[in-house]
């Protein structure tokens, strides 16, 4: 191997080895972006106020309400709770939740 062959090797591999630093720090930013993404997303689903456990935000029939992972407490609005009574009729429970809600 020349003297020309080594040096253009030498820079060959240092050329790669800023791609691959590039390329690392390229992956380093989007699994930030996703970290902070994920971060929003429990900021936002809140705590469960029984238990202290993450909440996690869902929504159904048009209804949404936060289930907690930990203690399986279902949190809902008044009026999501109205709609969902509304929705099932006038059975025995459907009657003492509205007296719940008053
Ligand atoms: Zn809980």
């Amino acid at each position: 191997m020349t003297e020309k062959d080594r040096y253009g090797e030498t820079l060959r591999n240092r050329e790669k080895a800023e791609e691959d630093r590039y390329a690392a720090e390229q992956d380093r930013l989007r699994l930030e972006k996703l970290r902070q993404q994920a971060q929003a997303a429990q900021a936002t689903s809140g705590l469960c106020p029984q238990c202290g456990g993450g909440l996690n935000a869902s929504k159904t029939f048009e209804i949404s309400m936060k289930t907690c992972g930990k203690c399986r407490g279902v949190w809902l609005s008044v009026d999501d709770l109205e709609r969902l009574t509304a929705r099932a009729g006038e059975g025995e429970i459907v009657r003492f939740v509205r007296s719940l809600i008053g």
